[in-house]
């Protein structure tokens, strides 16, 4: 069988041998509000398009002033790479995923696609509301482009393996809140990462074998504990970086991390709105952090619930939504003397800069100026 690193490593020969396989069409999706249950009941391979960093001549052309994940994107469409990809839906969220869309579409207008409005302001009383009509029309253009009906039967299977597939995950992500931790934060990014590409029926049977081997290793010396936030990643280079240097990232607040799993679709009778109720209760990001603010208390929570020692936060240079929410947590941390390290970076690291800071980040809590003991004090 193999590894969660190696289908990551070679997402697109996974994709092409899924199409072999099975026959169907790959829809790629930009930003995890994506509800993939409807268009995995459609009997589609949802696919979170990855950056990676792809040697870039045109973008500074076609997408100059968007983030360099989204540029990277739209630029591995150029070279071919995404060539197996069938359609392409954007949903609300950055306007520089959305750039990306209208951008890829240009070039390859014979992709199908559907823009699917989500709304930013999530917790408002008609947003339910909203969403599910949003659901109804997507479901409907989905059923005239594949030729069949996307029956209730397909929705609750969907809804099952979707929801099994966050609990196993959620699995993963307990093993690290032991204190004495083995599971590493690599190990664990790279495994979010490939499971976003996957049909999650097969990456459930893989984490079903996983989980047992990786609960029954022996635990590892105490090291810094540490949080990741900011915007998403695509490789697992930070955290390396981080366990190369005596720490370990125990948690997470990322959309491709955290806020991908924690929370369920509720089965009710009308489908779609149960499905639209999961998109709009997952924590908020930070674009949709938008008036009732959610987001810092979470985060709070997250470092208290896996006992970390400090956060760093990364985000990608260009990227608004975090650029923008970042005095809400930086003031949150601030308060409560949490030791925290921001960074900017694209979708490569800067290797020796970000180590210099993360140093200096756990250099200051070795000595034992952790949070309980008020480190700015
Ligand atoms: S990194 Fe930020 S700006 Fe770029 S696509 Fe993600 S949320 Fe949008």
């Amino acid at each position: 069988m193999k590894t969660f690193k190696e289908i990551l490593e070679n997402r697109h020969a996974y994709a092409k041998d899924w199409k072999a396989r099975t026959g169907g069409k790959v829809l790629g999706f930009y930003d995890t509000y994506f509800p993939e249950e409807v268009a995995y009941a459609a009997g589609l391979l949802p696919l979170r398009l990855l950056a990676s960093h792809c040697e870039d001549a045109l973008t500074d052309r076609l997408m100059y002033g968007n983030c360099y994940c989204t540029r990277d994107i739209f630029n591995q469409f150029m070279l071919g790479r995404y060539d197996y990809v069938d359609g392409l839906v954007s949903i609300e969220s950055c306007q520089w995923w959305y750039n990306a869309f209208d951008t890829t579409l240009i070039e390859f207008p014979e992709l199908w696609s559907h823009y699917l409005f989500t709304t930013d302001y999530v917790d408002a009383r008609t947003s339910k509301d909203a969403v599910f009509s949003e659901l109804k029309i997507f479901v409907k253009r989905l059923e005239e482009w594949i030729g069949k009906t996307v029956t209730d039967e397909a929705l609750d299977n969907a809804i099952d393996v979707y929801n099994k597939n966050r609990a196993l995950l959620r699995q993963l992500y307990q093993l690290r809140r032991f204190d004495r931790t083995a599971v590493l934060g690599s190990e664990v990014m790279e495994i979010m990462l490939a499971n976003q590409v996957m049909d999650k029926a097969e990456a459930n049977v893989m984490l079903e074998s996983l989980l047992p081997e990786l609960e029954a290793r022996a635990p590892q010396e105490d090291g810094v504990r540490l949080m990741l936030i900011g915007s998403e990643t695509y490789d697992a280079k930070l955290e390396k970086l981080v366990e190369s240097l005596g720490a370990n990232i125990v948690t997470d607040e990322l959309d491709n991390g955290t806020a991908y799993i924690l929370n369920d679709v509720i089965p009710m009778k009308n489908r779609l709105m149960a499905i639209g109720l999961r998109y709009l209760g997952k924590p908020h990001s930070a674009l949709k952090d938008n008036v009732w603010r959610r987001r810092p208390e979470h985060i709070y929570q997250l470092y208290e619930d896996f006992q970390a020692d400090g956060v760093i936060i990364a985000k990608q240079i260009y990227c608004h939504p975090h650029g923008s929410d970042m005095y809400a947590v930086w003031k949150l941390l601030r308060e409560r003397n949490i030791p925290y390290h921001t960074f900017e970076r694209d979708t490569t690291l800067p290797y020796e800069e970000t180590k210099l800071g993360v140093e200096a980040l756990i250099s200051m809590i070795k000595p034992g100026m952790t949070r309980l003991h008020g480190w700015s004090k």
